[in-house]
């Protein structure tokens, strides 16, 4: 299924979304608390009440409504221009929410589990994110599985946020790689490799080592554990999974197909595709989410019919399995399913035990993949802070005052399907409106 939903939004204003990013500092704006000073050239520009570490999705929808509060943010980020992986995802259409979304569809890795999303999301839903996604005029489209899609570049979203947090007067600080965090008596002190900045209040938004290639790093893991947090070690997660070098599936690389895969008690019906280095696809990077070493993953190869009622057909009795198989499969992956010295004999002449092996075979075949692929593949990372040392409602640090974590850099990880993008959000956004609303001291100076 494949709904397009467009909004009421003139062409004209469709078209100023586009264009390219600002690699750096916003224009200086006149913010409500510098008495109609400059701040760029304020003695204290390089303090706010509250730093936010990466400007990526979580970070930037956080920066976006704490200034909306009228605090003053700046958002100090190491790459060239934000959001990098946002602008990326879903193919260049950032699957940016699922009309279905509850705590099953998130994993703590740790000892925490997913119950610790629930305020989050329910604060947050995904009729939040559609309003938001509309106010901003970009059109989207619903795909299968309840999962929605921009039908323009994911880099409208990243553009949407950033005019938003412009228009709030929120600063965003570039090439700003953050080396430490330092917790004084009542500040926070950042040093980037430019500067040093301070504010009562972080948020660390540094994302997970996932796919360095768009900024994916383990700063944030370290900054927490600097501050006294606990780092589920993470590793890599909707990534690809490997099959030992000789596995005969390894020659199928490029058929894909609808599956039913399971791992453990869990299962999910989508599209598969063979790779060179074993399976991908939806199916494959969904089943990685919940995949262990050693762990037996199982594929039901033709999910919507029975083999055994393709067999017992009448016609069928002079038909080779083989032969009656490659109706609905491609034939390379018929002969690397089936086991040769039956595949090929007359459906008729089979024992019940031959059936059963050739059924147990299409509908329940186990495979031990050897690995999940590295995190230059994967989307996410399972792993990161432990979210037994995390408030749920506010996203705050239960042992640093005024420190708060949101979107990846937490030890959350969604199912593929827009899951991920919407806790970024959810979290971002709990904490924001749980920041403390007073302006400081040092802001106002
Ligand atoms: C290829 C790909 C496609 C994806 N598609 C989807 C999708 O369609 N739907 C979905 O739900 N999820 C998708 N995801 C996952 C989703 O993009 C992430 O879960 C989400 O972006 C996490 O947001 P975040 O703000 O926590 O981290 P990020 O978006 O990664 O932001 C972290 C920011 O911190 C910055 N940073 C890192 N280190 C430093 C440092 N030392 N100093 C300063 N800044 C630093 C980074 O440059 C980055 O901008 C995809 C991921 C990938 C890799």
């Amino acid at each position: 299924m494949q709904r397009t939903y467009l909004h009421s939004a003139p062409q004209k204003e469709l078209s100023n979304l586009g264009g390219k990013i600002e690699n750096t500092i916003f224009p200086p704006l006149r913010a409500p608390y510098s008495k109609g000073k400059d701040w760029q050239q304020d003695s204290a520009k390089n303090e706010a009440d509250v730093l936010i570490l990466g400007a990526g999705a979580s970070g930037l929808m956080c920066a976006r409504e704490a200034a909306g509060r009228g605090l003053k943010v700046i958002i100090l980020e190491r790459g060239s221009v934000p959001g990098r992986k946002l602008a990326i995802s879903g193919g260049g259409k950032a699957n940016f929410t699922n009309r279905q979304i509850n705590t099953s569809h998130y994993r703590c890795a740790g000892v925490g589990d997913s119950d610790f999303c629930a305020p989050a999301l329910r604060s947050f839903t995904s009729t939040h994110m559609i309003r938001l996604v509309r106010q901003w005029h970009l059109p989207f489209e619903e795909r299968e599985h309840g999962q929605l899609f921009l039908t323009v570049p994911a880099q409208k979203i990243v553009k949407a946020l950033l005019e938003d947090c412009r228009q709030r007067e929120c600063r965003v600080e570039c090439k700003n790689s953050v080396e430490s965090l330092h917790a004084l008596d009542d500040m926070f002190e950042v040093k980037t490799t430019v500067g040093t900045w301070r504010a009562r209040n972080v948020v660390l938004a540094l994302g997970s080592p996932a796919w360095p290639q768009a900024g994916g790093s383990g700063q944030g893991y370290r900054l927490a554990q600097g501050l006294g947090h606990s780092v589920v070690p993470p590793r890599p997660a909707l990534s690809p999974l490997l099959l030992p070098a000789a596995h005969p599936f390894t020659a199928l690389a490029g058929i894909s197909l609808p599956v039913r895969i399971s791992v453990g008690q869990r299962h999910w019906q989508d599209d598969l595709l063979f790779t060179h280095e074993g399976l991908s696809g939806p199916a494959a990077l969904k089943a990685s989410l919940y995949w262990e070493e050693g762990a037996e993953v199982r594929v039901d190869f033709l999910p919507n019919q029975k083999f055994k009622t393709l067999l017992d057909a009448n016609e069928a009795g002079k038909q080779t399995p083989r032969a009656i198989l490659a109706r609905l499969l491609p034939q390379r992956l018929v002969d690397a399913l089936l086991p040769q010295e039956n595949a090929r004999r007359k459906a008729a002449e089979l024992s019940r035990v031959v059936r059963t092996a050739l059924e147990e075979a299409v509908h329940n075949h186990a495979l031990l993949p050897v690995g999940v692929a590295g995190l230059k593949k994967a989307e996410v990372c399972l792993g990161g802070v432990s979210t037994c040392e995390v408030d749920p409602l506010t996203m705050g640090s239960l042992r640093t005052r005024g420190l708060y974590f949101v979107g990846e850099v937490l030890d959350v990880a969604g199912l593929l399907g827009g899951y991920n993008l919407h806790w970024a959000w959810a979290s971002g956004m709990a904490a924001a409106r749980a920041l403390p609303g007073e302006i400081s001291h040092a802001a106002k100076a």
